[in-house]
């Protein structure tokens, strides 16, 4: 790789070569703005509020004397919470709301939770996980040294949410994932590994801890593909991808009904997952998420180049902060503040250093792409 390569940010958005993959057009373009243009935005204009509408008398109709007509993980952020309001309030559905409590949650999360569910009016249901399991298991992530530290919270979050779809015999989840601030995808080198693989999950647990008395939802790929989906029609939604979604525009919207509050940036209504995101990640791997979320906004026109390209250049948190932030989450994990800055400087390394289903998750998503089923870009 020559050092203009190493180098290089895209004319149009501001991902650059640390995503590795990246492959630049002659106009200096990148590949994720030109599947954007190519591909997600022509599906993207496609969709209207009525057919959501239409979505919605179906999932009503399919509805037998359940109590529920769908399921919606709520963690409290921007694109969870405009998927709640949509369903109350646009589509006129009864969803039963699951927060899964994975012990990160910030106070400013709980807070838009309470609100949210007492202004629409809707029910919700916590699910405490294990909190011995979830450090034994997060523990075990940081030391083998993978760049997908938000694994764990995002296997409970998942399997959890599908888990309590089942129980409550609930066929639709509504999901807060987007095109308008998520068009741009995190490449699954940046830490972002897809598909929930209990291979890889024991692999690590085994090796970096124990598996003993291990206490945590993991649903397997397979169920996850052929069970969930296929035999028991379970089917997901994107209600954000149907109507209007501007960023600025939906947190005055939901600050204004039910006095909800803003994050600073994406993905902060976990502490874990901000701690992560804004310096293990960034400083340890040198994946900055921010570009691909600000790539999003820009893409859709929420956002200048320019903005993002200063918003880049320093953390969106104090260093200060980060400091108490790695005393607190080496407290709170249980893990000496030595070994986890040992862990910090060890080398890094990928999931392809250990045992896992990555190839047949990889073959499950060409499928989908294939079947028309996923356009976004994912690699
Ligand atoms: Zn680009």
């Amino acid at each position: 790789m020559d050092k203009l390569k190493l180098t290089q940010i895209c004319t149009n958005c501001v991902m650059d070569t640390t995503d590795s993959k990246i492959i630049f057009d002659d106009n200096g373009i990148c590949d994720h703005c030109n599947n954007y243009y190519n591909n997600l935005k022509p599906a993207w204009e496609k969709l209207n509020e009525n057919k959501l509408l239409e979505i919605a008398t179906n999932i009503k109709n399919q509805n037998n004397n359940n109590d529920f007509d769908c399921i919606i993980g709520l963690s409290g952020g921007l694109d969870s919470s405009y998927t709640a309001y949509i369903a109350k309030e646009i589509m006129g559905l009864n969803p039963l709301l699951l927060h899964v409590d994975a012990g990160w949650n910030t106070r400013q999360a709980v807070t838009n939770i309470e609100k949210l569910v007492d202004g629409l009016g809707l029910e919700l249901y916590t699910d405490v996980i294990n909190w011995e399991s979830m450090k034994e298991l997060q523990r075990a992530f940081l030391r083998s040294g993978i760049p997908d530290q938000d694994l764990p919270q995002d296997y409970a979050f998942f399997s959890s949410l599908y888990k309590f779809a089942r129980k409550h015999k609930i066929k639709y989840v509504l999901t807060g994932s987007n095109f308008s601030t998520e068009c741009c995808r995190e490449p699954e080198q940046w830490g972002a590994y897809i598909g929930i693989d209990k291979k890889l999950t024991y692999g690590i647990l085994n090796k970096f801890g124990t598996s003993e008395n291990f206490d945590f939802p993991i649903i397997d790929v397979f169920k996850y593909r052929i069970l969930y989906k296929f035999i028991y029609g379970m089917k997901v939604i994107y209600p954000c991808n149907y109507v209007e979604f501007k960023k600025d525009d939906v947190e005055k919207l939901l600050n204004k009904k039910y006095g909800w509050e803003k994050f600073q940036h994406k993905h902060h209504e976990s502490r874990f997952t901000r701690f992560f995101e804004d310096y293990w990640l960034k400083n340890k791997f040198g994946y900055d998420k921010r570009k691909a979320h600000f790539s999003s906004l820009i893409l859709t026109g929420q956002m200048k180049r320019e903005d993002a390209l200063k918003r880049l250049q320093n953390s969106e948190l104090s260093e200060e902060f980060l400091k108490k932030e790695f005393k607190y989450v080496s407290k709170k994990l249980e893990i000496d503040e030595k070994e986890l800055q040992d862990i910090f400087k060890a080398e890094n390394k990928t999931v392809d250093n250990y045992s896992s289903n990555k190839w047949l998750i990889q073959l499950g998503k060409k499928a989908l792409i294939t079947l028309g089923m996923e356009n976004r870009h994912i690699r």
